[in-house]
């Protein structure tokens, strides 16, 4: 997997939004090329697997947050999603090294492409992969 940030000068802002638009946010900084994450828990909080891009956790800025509320999905990270809506919205490791954001939830364009599938060991039944990306069985590339 690619850590690199996609190009992206520091000045660009890109934002974000729940359905509801109770919660919204800015991201002051590069983000993350896409990741599909077909983890069972993606699979069950989202209902499909998921897109997430990452930021650096200071370049988040959250304009309103009032009905943020944040899942403790494991030991190992929490997730963000509006408590009127429903709308996921971030993804935050224990380890703080990043917090990754649903591609879904930024504005158009978003300048964004995809990279790789991953945890695709765990994937749904009912959907084939057809798109090219590589794929992961977990969340590192399988032995060479
Ligand atoms: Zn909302």
């Amino acid at each position: 997997m690619s850590e690199s940030p996609v190009e992206r000068s520091q000045d660009t802002v890109a934002r974000g939004q729940c359905l509801c638009g109770a919660v919204r946010f800015e991201v002051h900084g590069p983000l993350r090329p896409v990741i599909y994450c077909h983890c069972t828990m993606c699979r069950r909080s989202g209902g499909h697997f998921d897109a997430a891009t990452a930021c650096a956790p200071a370049h988040l800025r959250l304009l309103s947050s009032g009905t943020l509320r944040w899942y403790q999905s494991s030991a190992s990270a929490r997730r963000g999603f509006c408590g009127t809506c429903g709308s996921q919205l971030f993804w935050e490791p224990a380890h703080g090294d990043h917090i990754s954001i649903w591609a879904g939830t930024l504005d158009r364009p978003t300048g964004l492409k995809a990279a790789v599938h991953i945890f695709v060991a765990d994937k749904g039944d009912y959907y084939d992969i057809t798109d090219g990306l590589p794929q992961w069985p977990g969340d590192s590339p399988p032995e060479a």
